[in-house]
């Protein structure tokens, strides 16, 4: 089993194990089975049952414990990659296409949080400061590329970005149109409703084998039972790759940490504002609905649980010192630090759809990139247009078929 995070996710540790999901303990049929138990297949299922499909879920730890409960969960449209970038290798269409519907995405999450109760989901701005003279430009063709597209943006010079937020930086685009929420609730939530609905969900139970036919897919389990479907979805996070001959992104590992309560003057800019910056990795920076903030960044390329395991403090300390650079009158010690892992493909777009290695009974869910969260929300929508053999405007931009243009 892949390690997806080292020491106590914040996500976790603040909100413990909320409900009970037993084991598969008897064979199972649905509609359609998913693999993985985290905010992707959450928002896969909400959108199926809503629809009126059965559906099983099936998770080997306990609900939300892989990346789920490692993510910062910053909301955003502005994905990792800029949308100029986007617009150089596929075309401006297609770049607004993926901005665009990564907004209205923020809008579906918060109506999915709205029903849940209290998921911490707020909205707030989200900064994003030119960290060295030289990307002032790269911002700015950014910036205006976004106005065009009427995205919510202003642009701040130095003199602005250090009245209103205190940052010494050569400029920055502020958005209005970003969230927060606690991912870890906001799933354990969505499949408590589900099950309350009726929908079969066991975590504890790992699928160990996969057989599709031309009618459907069997799923063994470890626990020695049978899942039939007619069709699977794989949310299983980063494991996706491991059923997949090839590799379609590349594992990082991130690191965060959380502080004490801080006061509302304490915390600032931060009370209502996400930020990160220009430099890759980047640091990032978010409030919480309790008066914490929670920092992250300092992403590498170790992928072996222990080794990064060793790196957690050491990292929460060096984020501490870049926070305090930009931010210093924020007084700031951790009070949780950990790691996890999060995936990064060539475009920083996501998958969803078949793979022609499993067949078209077989739909992959790869929420990756810094923005997963935001994908898998526009993932559900995309999953049930597949499934319902109905069209979707994202259908061939996150479609595996990209792979032959990247
Ligand atoms: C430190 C960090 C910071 C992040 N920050 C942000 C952010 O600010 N904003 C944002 O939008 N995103 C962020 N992300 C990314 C986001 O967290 C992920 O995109 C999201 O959590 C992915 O959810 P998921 O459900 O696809 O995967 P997961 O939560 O990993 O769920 C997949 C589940 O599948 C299960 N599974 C795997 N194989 C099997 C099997 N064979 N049988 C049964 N179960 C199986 C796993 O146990 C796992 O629980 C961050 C990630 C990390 C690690």
């Amino acid at each position: 089993m892949l390690d997806l995070k080292s020491g106590y996710p914040w996500w976790a540790v603040r909100n413990g194990l909320t409900h009970d999901f037993p084991p598969l303990r008897a064979d199972a049929v649905a509609d359609v089975a998913i693999i993985g138990g985290g905010i992707t297949a959450a928002l896969i299922a909400d959108e199926l049952v809503e629809h009126g499909h059965s559906v099983v879920v099936i998770e080997q730890r306990d609900i939300g414990w892989g990346s789920t409960a490692a993510s910062t969960a910053l909301l955003q449209y502005e994905i990792d990659t800029h949308m100029t970038e986007l617009a150089q290798r596929y075309g401006e269409d297609d770049a607004w296409l993926a901005y665009g519907a990564c907004a209205r995405s923020l809008e579906l999450l918060k109506g999915v949080a709205d029903g849940l109760g209290e998921t911490d989901f707020a909205w707030q701005d989200s900064l994003y400061y030119a960290s060295r003279p030289r990307d002032r430009a790269s911002l700015q063709a950014e910036f205006e590329l976004r106005l065009r597209h009427d995205l919510e943006v202003e642009w701040l010079e130095p003199d602005a970005l250090l009245i209103r937020y205190g940052i010494r930086a050569p400029a920055a685009i502020l958005s209005h149109q970003a969230a927060r929420v606690d991912p870890y609730r906001m799933a354990n939530l969505l499949f408590a409703r589900l099950q309350a609905r009726g929908m079969a969900i066991h975590d504890r139970t790992r699928i160990e084998k996969i057989e599709t036919g031309t009618h459907g897919v069997l799923l063994h389990t470890d626990t020695g039972h049978a899942i039939s479907a007619s069709r699977l979805v794989m949310a299983a996070g980063y494991a996706n790759e491991t059923w997949l001959d090839k590799r379609v992104a590349r594992n990082r590992s991130s690191y965060a940490f959380i502080s004490d309560t801080l006061t509302d003057d304490q915390l600032g800019p931060l009370r209502n504002t996400l930020i990160w910056e220009s430099a890759r990795p980047y640091l990032y920076a978010r409030s919480t609905g309790d008066g914490r903030i929670l920092v992250g960044g300092e992403d590498d390329s170790i992928d072996i649980p222990a080794r990064r395991d060793a790196r957690v403090l050491r990292k929460a300390e060096i984020l501490r010192k870049k926070f305090g650079k930009v931010l210093g009158e924020i007084p700031l010690e951790p009070a949780f630090s950990w790691a996890g892992t999060f995936a990064e493909t060539a475009d920083g777009l996501p998958f969803f759809g078949v793979h022609p290695q499993h067949g078209d009974r077989v739909l992959f869910a790869m929420a990756y990139g810094g923005n997963g969260i935001t994908y898998s929300m526009l993932g559900a929508g995309l999953i049930r247009s597949l499934i319902e053999a109905q069209p979707h405007p994202l259908q061939a931009l996150f479609s595996f078929d990209r792979l032959d243009r990247m």
